[in-house]
This record gives structure tokens, C-alpha cells and sequence, in this order.
């Protein structure tokens, strides 16, 4: 039996939930926000570590810190050192900082939280798990992009994809309704939340993803333009003076469906507005519908068909009405015995559940 602390910590927040395995039962959850923020009383993550351990002991959860196992982080970025979930070590926290210049958001305080659980529970083993690297099986003819070859070489310039671990915990509860085993099904897997992809998975393995070097390419997404014609980028940039600091603030923060119904980004508060006529709110929806659609098509082409396409997260998880003209579009191209699921994500269980693994086999070794 182990008890493993799943950590996820964005700029400001660490979310974490201790589990137990292998029965996988919950025992705790938890939220620590506005970390460095004036007025917090939480300046850093170190100290955020130090609140989420002293709740977990505070409430009872724990008796002391050796009951903590093994510690799960979810890191952003692995570029092309991480292929699967990996024990950190300084080596691997090296490759993470290297990994930070490809996402400056994410990884700094991915690193902060490993740092902080490394200062409070030296003993306890820490397993990395990142989102890109569920990807790094696509082909190079899919993963490069169309320019000339230096820049990949000199600064990794390439698709990379996210949301990995989300597809992968999808497509292995896909299997399960499907009654057979992940590597003998074909599946296009659609996370749709504030952030969207899709992902085309064959054998269990990611054949293409639509989000690419960042997560801006690809679908239409709560505030991001997904794909665009770059040259539509200059052209804006040239005619209203823009740096590239604010042209990317413009594309990721005030795009998508905020951008187009000109609303918000929450597609409750959208369709509401579509509902009553509003016609830039309606725009928005059917722009978001068809990018989707088109993903999809794509990627039945991709895979040469697909047992499931499956759909997750808090767009895809809620809302039938757009959920039900996908499978109405699918059901008209795809075979009889293609099924359309509907499966909630759970990112953090499938963190735990791989961090599990490789505690397991590091204490078999031994
Ligand atoms: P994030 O990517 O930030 O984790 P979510 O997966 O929660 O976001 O997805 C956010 C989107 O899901 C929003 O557009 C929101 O409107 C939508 N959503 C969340 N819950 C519901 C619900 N109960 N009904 C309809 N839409 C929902």
C-alpha cells in the first residue's frame, strides 16, 4: 500500500491530491491559490508545499511525513529529453530548467514545486510526469514544421503537443468501455476545456495532436486563436505597432471564443447569449463546432478510421447539445461500429496511477 501526493503547481497555485494505491481511493484534495500575490501570507511555493503538508498533518490525513511514499508533479515540458515519467534527480531538474525556455509559464513553477516537496521531504522519492510526453511517439514527417531546419536545431522548434496526460487517461478508459485492449483500438480523443485538443492515438500510442510548439495551435480555445495564418499575425502587428509581448497576449489571452463573441470565454455565458440572438456569440459557437469537426475528419483520415472518438473536460463533459452534432457529423462519416464516448478526465488519478508504477518497480529492483 502507498500513499502518493499528486502535485500540480501553476504560477500562482499548487492543487494536490493524496491518494491511496493501489486501490486508488482519494484521501485528499486541495488548493493553495494567490501564491506571491500581495497581501498572501503565501510568498513562494516552498512555503505552499509547507501549507499543503501541514494540512494533510493538521486534518488527520497523515500521522507524520514518512507516510507520503512518493510524490507525482505534473511538468509542463519535457521537450525531447522526457519520453515518460521519470524519478527526479539533479540531472532531470537540470533538463527541466534547460526545458523552461520553451515554456516560461509553466515549467519555473513546476521546478519550484519539486524544489519546495525535495526541501520538506528529502527522503521521499519524486516522480516527474509531463505533459508532452505521451507525444513524443509522433513521426518526425508529423512533428516539423514546414520552415527551414535550423530552427529546429537551434531552438527545438517543432510540434511538441500537451495535454498528454489528459488524452492518455481518456483513451485508457476508451479501451476499458470498448472491452478490448488499448493497443489494439484506433481513437481520436477531444479535451475540450478552456484549453482544447485533439488527439489521433493508434495502439495507445499519439500518432498527431493539434496543439504544437505552444499550446496555441490548433482548435478554437476559450481565449486562444488556435490556428491562424501567421502572415495575418505581421500584418496586425505592422498596422497597430505591436511588440511580439503583446501580439501574443492578443492571441492567447483575448481570442478565441472570448475574442470572437467579444462576451467571455465560458461557453455556459456564450450559448446563453446565442440563445438570445446574439449573433457574434452564435459566430463564435459555430466557429468552434467546425474547427472540431474538422480535426476530426482529419484525424479518421489520419488513423485510416477509429473504433471511438471520445470527448472530455469541462466543454466536453457538459454540454450535450454541441457534443450531440459532432456525433451526428461522425455518425455520418465513420463506420457503423465507430462509438462516440463521453468519458470525465481525471489528470491527476492518471499522474498518480503512473507514478505508482515506476515507485513499484524502483522498490521491486531493490
Ligand atoms: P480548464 O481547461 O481551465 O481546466 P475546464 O475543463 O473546466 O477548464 O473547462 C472550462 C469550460 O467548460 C468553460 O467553457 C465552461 O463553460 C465549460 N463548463 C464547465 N462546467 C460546465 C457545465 N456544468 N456546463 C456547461 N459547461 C461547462
Amino acid at each position: 500500500m502507498m500513499k502518493i501526493l499528486v502535485v500540480n503547481c501553476g504560477s500562482s497555485s499548487i492543487k494536490y491530491k493524496l491518494y491511496e494505491f493501489p486501490s486508488k481511493s482519494q484521501l485528499s484534495k486541495g488548493i493553495i491559490e494567490r501564491i506571491g500575490e500581495e497581501g498572501s501570507k503565501v510568498r513562494n511555493h516552498n512555503q505552499g508545499i509547507k501549507v499543503v503538508i501541514n494540512q494533510l498533518l493538521g486534518n488527520k490525513i497523515i500521522k507524520g511525513l514518512e507516510e507520503i511514499s512518493v510524490v507525482g508533479h505534473r511538468v509542463v515540458h519535457g521537450g525531447e529529453h522526457f519520453r515518460e515519467p521519470t524519478v527526479i534527480n539533479g540531472k532531470v531538474i537540470e533538463k527541466i530548467k534547460v526545458n523552461s525556455d520553451l515554456a516560461p509559464l509553466h515549467n519555473p513553477a513546476n521546478l519550484a514545486g519539486i524544489m519546495g516537496c525535495k526541501e520538506i521531504l528529502p527522503e521521499t522519492k519524486q516522480v516527474a510526469v509531463f505533459d508532452t510526453a505521451f507525444y513524443q511517439s509522433i513521426a518526425q514527417h508529423v512533428y516539423m514544421y514546414a520552415i527551414p531546419g535550423q530552427y529546429y536545431k537551434k531552438y527545438g522548434v517543432r510540434k511538441y503537443g500537451f495535454h498528454g496526460t489528459s488524452h492518455q487517461f481518456v483513451a485508457g478508459r476508451a479501451a476499458e468501455l470498448l472491452a478490448k485492449p488499448l493497443s489494439e483500438v484506433k481513437l481520436i480523443t477531444c479535451h475540450l476545456g478552456n484549453g482544447c485538443s485533439i488527439t489521433a492515438i493508434d495502439k495507445g500510442k499519439a500518432t498527431d495532436t493539434s496543439m504544437g510548439f505552444t499550446p496555441l495551435e490548433g482548435l478554437m480555445m476559450g481565449t486562444r486563436s488556435g490556428d491562424i495564418d501567421v502572415a495575418a499575425v505581421f500584418h496586425i502587428m505592422k498596422k497597430e505597432k505591436l511588440t511580439v509581448e503583446q501580439m501574443g497576449r492578443i492571441l492567447n489571452r483575448e481570442s478565441g471564443i472570448l475574442g470572437v463573441s467579444g462576451v467571455s470565454n465560458d461557453i455556459r455565458v456564450v450559448k446563453e447569449r446565442a440563445a438570445g440572438g446574439d449573433k457574434l456569440s452564435r459566430l463564435a459557437l459555430e466557429m468552434f463546432i467546425y474547427r472540431i469537426k474538422k480535426y476530426i475528419g482529419a484525424y479518421f483520415m489520419v488513423l485510416g478510421g477509429a473504433d471511438a472518438v471520445c470527448f472530455t473536460a469541462g466543454i466536453g463533459e457538459n454540454n450535450e447539445d454541441i457534443v450531440g452534432r459532432l456525433k451526428e457529423d461522425i455518425y455520418k462519416i465513420a463506420s457503423p461500429d465507430t462509438k462516440v464516448f463521453v468519458i470525465p478526465t481525471d489528470e491527476e488519478l492518471m499522474i498518480a496511477g503512473l507514478t505508482y508504477e515506476l515507485a513499484r518497480e524502483g522498490s521491486d529492483r531493490k
